[in-house]
């Protein structure tokens, strides 16, 4: 019987175990850092777990890849639910669990655990390669005849912060990790808003160029700007040299309505008081980005395994047998389930490669 490691049980490793299940030909071994599996499946959605959305397309990730297209638009992830018992919900696009509670889509993913070896509090080192591989961890060595690297990305440290620790010095190309999906230090910052939320859109401009343009929810910050219209633009700020945002706080009313009705008539006493000492033009805020948040507020981080190093079954080319998947790859998406929709979608092609 073949050994698969799967090396961490979060969304990409637990589908990866789960699809591998439907045949009973493998020993499989989970290792994972934490105490607790699918923390950052718990902390999705805030809560409730955003687990893809309908709107399906390679535009909203980073990379335009025909290969990773076919993946992510092959994989049904209401059938995938469906096989562990978990129905789902539709927000318009955006698909939940039918509890609208992330923990059911994590034991719905840890239900056939008792059927493999799971370890805990066991964290991956590094990987030699003899005759089979070895895997050398905190808690002892492990053999293996395939290996599945389905550790995540230090965003928001819920996943440990040595994801790809175990490839540093295996000749394998890693993009750094740097976060993404994530909330910005700005000039100037309006502290005494602190914890406004206000709707409306937001441009991303470099150097006076039009990047793109978000329309939702923006939360005034001690440190600059959230909420998840400002977290989508942040995606874009790596290859930026000099990015402002402009906020329009008021995009479907005329002049002579805010005329009329006044600051007061649209917005919360605090908002008021400081866009008036300020002499601030609700319909046009002009904010510098100085800086993201760090690693640990994202959600989701850029980089990882690059992409030229695994073939199409996510195999890595310079070592037959070892698999990458998740966010461990340099593969990352918007918001709205864009994220899990990939490591859920690539865990499962990793095992059908697996099982071909
Ligand atoms: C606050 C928050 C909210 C989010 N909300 C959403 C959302 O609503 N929708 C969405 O699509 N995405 C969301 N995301 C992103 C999404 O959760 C991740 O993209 C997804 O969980 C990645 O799955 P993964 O399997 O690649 O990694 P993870 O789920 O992070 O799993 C990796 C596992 O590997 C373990 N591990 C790491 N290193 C080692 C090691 N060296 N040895 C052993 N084990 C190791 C980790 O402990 C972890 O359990 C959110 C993320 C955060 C932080």
């Amino acid at each position: 019987m073949e050994t698969i490691v799967i090396i961490g049980a979060g969304a990409s490793g637990l589908a990866c175990m789960n699809e591998l299940l439907k045949e009973n030909k493998y020993n499989i071994i989970i290792l994972e850092q934490a105490k607790k599996a699918a923390r950052k499946v718990l902390a999705s959605g805030n809560g409730r777990c955003n687990v893809s959305n309908l709107n399906m397309d390679i535009m909203y990730y980073n990379h335009q890849d025909s290969f990773i297209e076919k993946l992510i638009k092959e994989f049904d992830v209401i059938d995938f639910f469906k096989q562990l018992s978990l129905k789902l919900r539709f927000e318009k696009n955006l698909v939940y669990p039918y509890s609208l509670s992330s923990l059911s889509v994590k034991n719905a993913l840890m239900k056939n655990i008792d059927q493999v070896s799971y370890i805990d509090e066991c964290e991956v080192l590094s990987i030699k390669n003899n005759k089979s591989y070895e895997i050398i961890t905190t808690n002892g060595h492990y053999q293996a005849d395939k290996i599945v690297i389905a550790t995540g990305s230090p965003a928001s440290h819920l996943s440990g912060q040595n994801n790809l620790k175990m490839l540093e010095k295996m000749n394998v190309s890693l993009i750094p990790f740097t976060p993404s999906l994530v909330q910005v230090k700005t000039k100037p910052v309006f502290k005494a808003l602190k914890g406004q939320r206000v709707k409306g859109i937001v441009t991303l401009y470099d150097q006076n160029q039009l990047i793109e343009k978000q329309t939702g929810e923006i939360m005034f910050t001690d440190y600059g700007l959230s909420g998840i219209c400002v977290m989508q633009l942040s995606r874009y700020l790596k290859r930026l040299k000099n990015p402002k945002l402009v906020l329009n706080l008021l995009p479907d009313i005329e002049k002579e309505e805010l005329q009329h009705y006044g600051l007061e008539g649209f917005f919360h006493e605090k908002i008021v008081h400081v866009f008036k000492e300020k002499n601030i033009d609700p319909q046009h805020i002009e904010i510098k980005i100085v800086d993201t948040m760090p690693i640990e507020k994202a959600q989701v981080c850029h980089g990882g395994v690059s992409l030229k190093e695994v073939d199409e079954n996510l195999q890595l080319k310079k070592y037959s047998g070892i698999y990458v998947c998740g966010e461990a790859l340099d593969v990352d998406g918007d918001c709205g389930g864009y994220n899990l929709h990939f490591a859920f979608a690539s865990g499962v092609h990793v095992a059908k490669s697996i099982k071909k």
